[in-house]
C-alpha cells in the first residue's frame, strides 16, 4: 500500500508527498512532531502536520534567511535566532568567521532533539562553540533585551499555536529595541499567494512597517511550502537591503550556495504586482 503525507494548503487544495516510511512521530509539550523519508524530497519534518522542511530544498529557505542580511549589515558580531530548532540558520550563520555569539532561542528542546538525531544536514552545526541554546519562548526571550544584537532572525512556525505571539506588535516592537543602533531582523512572513496567508502576511506587514523605518520584503520560491511562493520581511534601523548591499563582500567570502547569490540578492526585493499591491493595501 502507498504512504502518502498530506497537508491542507486551503480547504480547496491538498498538498501531498509519497512517503517511504515514518521514521519518527511524537507529541511535545507544544506540538506533533513527524519525521518521515521522502523518494522525492528525501527526509522531511513536520510540525502538527504542516511542512517545515524536507532534504531537498531547505537551502532555498536557510540561505535565503541568512545570506541577505548578513550582506546588507556590515559588521554582524551577535546574533538572535528566534525558532530555527532544526539548526538550519545557525548552521548557514557559522559559515561567517566575524559572528561572534548566537543565541537560538527555541520553544520546543523536542524539535531540536529529533532534529539532531534525524535530521542532521541542518542541525549539525548547532555544537559549534559560538553557539547557546535557550528552550524559552521567544516573545518572552525578546522582552528583557536591550541593544543586545547586530542581527534577529525570526525562523518561526506559521502564526498560530506557539508562534503566534512571533507575529505580533509588541514582538516586533521588544526586537527594535533588543537590537543594535544599526541592527536588522528579518523574519519568515509567509505566502502572497492564497487569501488566508496573504491575510497574514499583509497583518505581519503593517507591524514590521510601524515598527521600523526601513522595511522590504523579498521572495524565494520554496516547493513545499504553501503555493511555492514564500516571502520574508526585512526590517531595519538603518540599512537598506539593496543600497547597502556589498556584492564585493559577497564575492571575495567565496562561499559556496546553492540558491542565493548576487543577482538573487538584489533581484529577491523585485516584487510581482500583486504582491505589491498587497503590501500596498496593508
Ligand atoms: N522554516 C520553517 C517554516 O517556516 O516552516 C520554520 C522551521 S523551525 C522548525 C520553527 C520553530 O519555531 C519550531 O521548532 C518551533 O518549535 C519554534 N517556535 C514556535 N513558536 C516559538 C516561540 N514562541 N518561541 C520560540 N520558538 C518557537
Amino acid at each position: 500500500m502507498e504512504l502518502w503525507f498530506t497537508e491542507k494548503h486551503t480547504d480547496d487544495v491538498n498538498f501531498s508527498i509519497k512517503v517511504d516510511r515514518q521514521l519518527y512521530t511524537g507529541q511535545s509539550d507544544f506540538q506533533r512532531i513527524d519525521v518521515f523519508d521522502s523518494p522525492e524530497f528525501g527526509r522531511f519534518l513536520t510540525l502538527d502536520g504542516y511542512m517545515m522542511l524536507t532534504e531537498k530544498d531547505e537551502f532555498i529557505y536557510h540561505e535565503m534567511i541568512v545570506h541577505v542580511p548578513m550582506m546588507v549589515h556590515p559588521d554582524v558580531r551577535t546574533v538572535l535566532v528566534i525558532g530555527g530548532g532544526d539548526g538550519g540558520a545557525v548552521r548557514e550563520l557559522v559559515r561567517y568567521p566575524g559572528v561572534e555569539h548566537i543565541d537560538l532561542v527555541e520553544i520546543d528542546p523536542q524539535v531540536v532533539a529529533v532534529c539532531r538525531k534525524y535530521l542532521p544536514q541542518t542541525a549539525c552545526r548547532l555544537d559549534d562553540p559560538r553557539v547557546a541554546i535557550h528552550y524559552e519562548d521567544g516573545l518572552k526571550f525578546v522582552r528583557t533585551c536591550e541593544n543586545a544584537y547586530d542581527l534577529i532572525i525570526v525562523d518561526s512556525t506559521d502564526p498560530f499555536g506557539p508562534g503566534e505571539g512571533l507575529f505580533t506588535k509588541e514582538f516586533y516592537g521588544n526586537c527594535f529595541k533588543a537590537l543594535r543602533a544599526e541592527g536588522l531582523m528579518v523574519n519568515q512572513q509567509e505566502s502572497p499567494f492564497y487569501p488566508k496567508d496573504a491575510i497574514a502576511m499583509q497583518r505581519a506587514h503593517k507591524r514590521i512597517v510601524e515598527s521600523f523605518p526601513i522595511s522590504r520584503v523579498y521572495q524565494a520560491h520554496i516547493p513545499t511550502y504553501p503555493s511555492g511562493h514564500w516571502l520574508f520581511g526585512f526590517a531595519s534601523k538603518r540599512w537598506h537591503p539593496i543600497t547597502d548591499f556589498n556584492r564585493q563582500r559577497w564575492t571575495d567570502l567565496g562561499f559556496d550556495t546553492r540558491y542565493y547569490n548576487s543577482s538573487i540578492h538584489t533581484g529577491a526585493f523585485a516584487l510581482p504586482n500583486y504582491v505589491k499591491k498587497l503590501l500596498e493595501d496593508v
